[in-house]
């Protein structure tokens, strides 16, 4: 009886462990994920007002992106709408980005 519930209490332990040590995985990938995009110099930023918040957008027929006659970075902003061409700049210029949009 004794040996039974060890053996199990041992099992337990080792699947805790195991979900730990997962865990401690996840957290860690995470937090890189976080820095790298950190530290990524440049953002494509909406030359209407100056969002951030882009996505891509994939309205063009296969065709037309086969061809690759249409430029690949199609973006729309969540904020304004704006949809096309995107610059890319770097993360330092965004606050001058911003003062000369507002001119
Ligand atoms: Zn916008």
């Amino acid at each position: 009886m004794n040996q039974l519930t060890a053996e199990i209490l041992s099992r337990i332990l080792s699947i805790v462990f195991i979900l730990f040590a997962i865990y401690i995985f996840y957290v860690i990938t995470k937090k890189m994920a976080v820095k790298k995009a950190e530290n990524a110099k440049d953002a494509y930023i909406c030359p209407k007002c100056s969002s951030l918040r882009l996505s891509l957008h994939d309205k063009l027929p296969p065709a037309t992106r086969f061809i690759g006659a249409v430029p690949a970075h199609n973006f729309e902003c969540a904020d304004c709408g704006y949809e096309g061409l995107v610059p890319k700049i770097d993360k330092d210029k965004i606050n001058d980005f911003r003062k000369n949009l507002k001119k």
